[in-house]
């Protein structure tokens, strides 16, 4: 019997696309997807839940988890530690399910090198980048300095679109949930990356 081999997408976008709504859409259609739950150093964003937005930690923890090799990859982002628990995936690809990552450039060179074939990537991009600040400022969660950073932080993203396998447009929520699906899709049925079975006639 052929199966289809569960596969990882990591998605990246630049602060501010409207990557966690998007991949909250693509969670609530494929029920069967995992959600990696990456660790942070940073503080809690009031409407964020410990455990299922990120597992929030002291940076001692943090640095105990990298010496542990807990972690798959980890990276400084905006002066906080984040990182890939590496259990959880690894328990989610055993059981036959697919597992989708937010996560940043340097996280996702990593997640390619250690899966290879197994992993895809995809760049999000905003329908335009006015909107894109516009969100920024007004999801008013950054002081005046951090928002700076941020959109500092901008143009060096962008630069990194080209490393991606493929790029999604964020014009509707729907449609680059199911854009980002079907590539996923394509990934589980791939035939090279299926078993090989033989038919008997
Ligand atoms: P935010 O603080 O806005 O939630 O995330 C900041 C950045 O960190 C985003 O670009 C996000 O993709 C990235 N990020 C979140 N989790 C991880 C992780 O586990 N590893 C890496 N390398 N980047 C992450």
């Amino acid at each position: 019997m052929i199966k289809y081999k569960p596969a990882i997408v990591v998605v990246s976008a630049a602060s501010g696309t409207g990557k966690t709504t998007v991949i909250n859409r693509i969670l609530e259609i494929e029920h069967g997807l995992f959600y990696s739950v990456s660790a942070t150093t940073r503080p809690k964003r009031p409407n964020e839940k410990n455990g299922k937005d990120y597992i929030f930690i002291k940076r001692d923890t943090f640095k105990k988890w990298i010496k542990e090799h807990k972690l798959l990859e980890w990276a400084e982002v905006y002066g906080e530690y984040y990182g890939t628990p590496k259990e959880p995936i690894e328990k989610a690809l055993s059981l036959g399910q697919s597992v989708i990552a937010d996560l940043d450039v340097n996280g996702m060179k990593e997640i390619k090198k250690h899966y290879s074939e197994d992993a895809v990537s995809v760049f999000l991009f905003p329908p335009d980048f006015d909107t894109l600040i516009e969100r920024l400022k007004n999801r008013g969660t950054e002081t005046e300095s951090q928002l700076k950073i941020r959109i500092e932080r901008l143009k060096h993203e962008l630069a990194n679109a080209p490393l991606y396998d493929y790029w999604v447009l964020n014009d509707s929520v729907e449609h680059a949930a199911r854009r980002i699906l079907s590539i996923l899709h394509s990934m589980e049925s791939l035939s090279s990356r299926l078993s090989p079975f033989k038919i008997h006639l």
